[in-house]
């Protein structure tokens, strides 16, 4: 064993501070070896089995929902309601993978009696990196994973180093389903190994989901590799306007869901709340009112909670110091930010009126905090929405039809809605976004187009040709 492989990743419980996993990072060559002897044979089996075996994964998945759900739970420590909705959504994907398949990316055949058949059929790439975010340690991956392998590539799959507990579970379930550890590889390590396995000249592509940063860090280190095939799901600084609505109260639990849910940890959920100065009080108090009836607390409390704590102490830091900043550069504090023990990343939801701020840091700040910006006119709010370098999410909260047109037109997003929440996409849609949220390759349905590369094929059984000018 090389010095390298003893270093190890250790996975703590947020709620409590215990380690729950540890594990040896992955001998990078040696994994990129074992996926290359793997694809010709995967790639080479019928699609009809690789799509069976999808589907005994999410058997496997089905078998192991309580580990997995709460494994989640304790590992990145959300609620246990809610790991087990992440759970379903691991066993949703797999039937939407495969119809998203058949239609994305299916064989087509264009006949002309004298020019033969023009067919387009669909490759896989080969040997796939995906690297996992933390916030959903299970589905996020799989979702790049299952279409993956439909498609007939192979896939090493580095969890997040805050969440490799979740993601061995995950693995283990893929290859008890009978698609083996060469096939679908668990990878284990942190930035160092998602560099290098990216880089590495085995490696045919990288299918990631996580923070822009680390996404710009990915594009510029493969900037001369356009052979690779580079998927980047990103974060957002996501708006939500809302605009004249009778339905408070269920305005009010979308505003909340959508700032708060996964204590904010989610990328699709609002940042910023764009709000119709005569709509500003009634609102704002509504809003408040729900926001201080969330119970927030460790994953298997009685009663549930709304929301867990933070991933770790370090984000409730930087999350407390951002609240501050706000606060120090002209935010009003409507809910202060509360974070009852020290030692600990739980954190209260928190509201923070930016309106009067010069130069609103243009940051995804991944916690529970929902800054408030007050707005006179529609056309003010459609400039504060897309007063943002990211463009994943933004939602229209009441408003007429035309003004929902006018939004859904003007917004910069790759996810516009009306009187829904801006979390909880759709995957039977695609899910993606521009600025810095993406490189216009959406996962979701989508995720199908980039697993797999259209080739063009003219073909006539035998050959039939001739010069038809220019001979002597
Ligand atoms: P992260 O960027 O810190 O890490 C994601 C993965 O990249 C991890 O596996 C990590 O080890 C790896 N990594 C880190 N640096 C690397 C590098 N230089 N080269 C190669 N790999 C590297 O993200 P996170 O903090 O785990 O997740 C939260 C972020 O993910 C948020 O910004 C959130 O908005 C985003 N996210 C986006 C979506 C989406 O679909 N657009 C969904 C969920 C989360």
């Amino acid at each position: 064993m090389s010095e390298a492989s003893k270093v190890e990743v250790i996975s703590h419980e947020p709620a409590t501070g215990a380690e729950i996993w540890r594990g040896p990072v992955c001998e990078v060559d040696e994994v990129v070896s074992r996926a290359r002897r793997a694809w010709p044979g995967w790639a080479a089996q019928p699609l009809s089995t690789r799509m069976e075996l999808v589907r005994r994964f999410a058997n496997e998945v089905r078998k192991d929902a309580e580990k997995l759900a709460t494994t989640i739970a304790r590992e990145v420590g959300k609620p246990l309601w809610e790991a087990h909705a992440e759970v379903e959504q691991v066993i949703n994907k797999v039937e939407v993978s495969i119809r998203a398949y058949a239609e994305r990316t299916s064989q087509r055949k264009l006949d002309s009696a004298l020019q033969g058949t023009m067919a387009v059929r669909h490759k896989p790439h080969g040997v796939l990196v995906v690297l996992g975010p933390y916030n959903y340690p299970a589905h996020l991956p799989n979702a790049h994973i299952v279409p993956a392998l439909i498609a007939g590539n192979v896939v090493i799959f580095k969890p997040s180093e805050k969440a490799p507990a979740s993601g061995e579970i995950l693995a283990r379930c893929f290859n008890r389903a009978g698609i083996s550890a060469a096939v679908m590889q668990f990878a284990v390590g942190g930035p160092p190994e998602g560099q290098a396995l990216i880089s590495h000249d085995g490696v045919d592509g990288v299918l990631f989901t996580g923070s822009a940063n680390t996404g710009i860090a990915i594009n510029r280190r493969l900037a001369t590799r356009p052979d690779k095939m580079v998927a980047l799901e990103m974060g957002g600084n996501n708006a939500m306007v809302v605009w004249d609505t009778p339905k408070l109260t269920d305005a009010a639990a979308l505003i909340v869901q959508s700032a708060f849910a996964t204590t904010g940890q989610r990328c699709t959920a609002t940042r910023r709340l764009i709000v119709k100065n005569s709509m500003y009080d009634a609102v704002i108090s509504e809003v408040k009112s729900l926001a201080d009836r969330l119970i927030f607390g460790a994953p298997f409390d009685e009663p549930s909670p709304f929301m867990g704590p933070v991933i770790d102490n370090a984000a409730a830091d930087g999350l407390s110091e951002s609240f501050l900043y706000l606060m120090s550069n002209g935010g009003k504090a409507i809910k202060h930010l509360v974070r009852p023990d020290e030692s600990l990343p739980f954190l209260s939801p928190a509201i923070i009126d930016t309106t009067a701020m010069k130069d609103r840091p243009d940051v995804e700040l991944f916690g529970p905090i929902l800054q408030i910006i007050r707005v006179h006119d529609f056309d003010e709010a459609i400039a504060e929405t897309n007063n943002t370098r990211f463009g994943l999410a933004a939602s229209l909260i009441g408003g007429t039809p035309p003004e929902y047109n006018k939004f859904w037109a003007n917004a910069r997003a790759g996810i516009v809605n009306w009187n829904r929440a801006t979390v909880n996409p759709n995957h039977a849609a695609p899910i993606g976004g521009i600025g810095l949220s993406g490189n216009h390759r959406p996962t979701g349905y989508y995720a199908a187009d980039y697993c797999a590369y259209p080739v063009a094929s003219g073909e006539m059984e035998q050959p039939r040709a001739m010069i038809g000018v220019g001979l002597r």
